[in-house]
């Protein structure tokens, strides 16, 4: 798996363009997106604002790491991890009423909101009560107040709209907190809302927009490469996989690939996903396995060793598997956590 890290570099420049002189947060949770979170962090460090992760092992890894930028911790806080904020300077996220008191001395904290998200956040009708929680709790330091959109990954959808005028009449509550976010990567690059002071970026800098809309000005940042491992003759009517659910057209080669949905390829990308070999796209052939996919070459009898792109260069990339598989381009990601090494590109 290779990742460009100039290429994330990039994208975060591009975005920022895009919308202008607002703080950057970079969301690096689930080991970004599968990209690697140490290395990733590292090279954006300079370029990014803040950090977020989901839980306060990440944040530990990051501290770890030694990134000294600020770490948002979208997760729910308790008793287990209240001290690690305190110890590694993580910012918590404040959703419920008992997280003011299970958080330690001194930490700092965001407040959330659920506007629409229907996940976590206090509702709005309790901002005068949240109000009064956090002047009662001043032995923490509240930097910043959040929500989230439910709906934004793709454009034109009214409850977008909803959400951000609940957002607003929130934050008049709490004009002194000096951060207030919530636009996503779907939210700054489909729509033309107000940010506030933040923007909280995951899939963007590594390229995509989420949902079905494609913007030129991002670049995904990662290619995943094999090799062919076997290659044999094949005969007309010959059953390829379990299932036996792919019949042979006409005589010709396949090449069986050591990958597999171990690996992080959906098996329902059984007998749609497309690889590219010196520059063609190869249709693959029967189920996915745990350890093999298998692709028909046609008369391409090509040796075993050749170079294979599964996802990214000339093959398809993560927002294309989404499509085929039907879900959305995080979880393609999320799920590329098999038998890989990572390499990066520096420069
Ligand atoms: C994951 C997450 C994001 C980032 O979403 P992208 O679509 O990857 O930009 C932002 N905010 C919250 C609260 C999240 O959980």
């Amino acid at each position: 798996m290779e990742i460009n890290l100039p290429a994330i570099s990039q994208n975060i420049e591009a975005i920022k363009q895009r919308v202008p002189d607002k703080q950057f947060l970079a969301v690096v949770k689930c080991n970004a997106y599968s990209h690697g979170v140490v290395d990733v962090a590292k090279h954006i460090q300079d370029q990014v604002d803040w950090f977020a992760v989901a839980s306060v092992d990440e944040g530990i890894e990051l501290r770890r790491s030694n990134i000294t930028k600020p770490i948002l911790v979208f997760g729910i806080p308790t008793y287990e991890t209240a001290a690690a904020y305190q110890t590694h300077n993580l910012t918590a996220t404040v959703s419920h009423i008992s997280h003011f008191s299970i958080l330690m001395d001194g930490t700092d904290y965001h407040l959330n909101f659920d506007t629409g998200m229907g996940r976590l956040g206090f509702s709005p009708e309790q901002a005068k009560e949240v109000r009064q929680q956090a002047v009662l709790n001043q032995r923490l330091t509240c930097s910043g107040i959040y929500s989230h959109f439910a709906t934004a990954d793709d454009p034109g959808s009214d409850f977008v709209g909803v959400q951000h005028s609940r957002f607003m009449d929130i934050i008049k509550h709490f004009e002194e907190i000096p951060i207030k976010h919530i636009c996503n990567t779907g939210a700054s690059t489909n729509y033309d809302l107000e940010p506030f002071d933040m923007i909280r970026i995951g899939l963007g800098m590594l390229g995509y927009n989420p949902g079905l809309t494609r913007h030129n000005w991002l670049k995904p940042v990662l290619n995943w490469e094999t090799k062919v491992g076997v290659v044999r003759p094949i005969k007309k009517g010959e059953t390829v996989s379990y299932g036996a659910r792919w019949t042979c057209p006409e005589d010709g080669y396949l090449a069986t690939i050591p990958v597999g949905y171990g690996d992080g390829i959906p098996r329902s990308l059984s007998n749609k996903l497309k690889v590219a070999i010196n520059g063609n796209l190869y249709p693959q052939v029967g189920s996915v396995t745990m350890d093999y996919i298998m692709v028909f070459l046609g008369d391409d009898k090509l040796s075993p060793e050749t170079d294979v792109t599964l996802m990214g260069g000339d093959a398809l990339n993560a927002a294309d598997w989404a499509e085929l598989v039907g879900t959305n381009i995080h979880e393609i990601l999320t799920n590329l956590k098999g038998r890989f090494v990572r390499n990066y590109l520096k420069y």
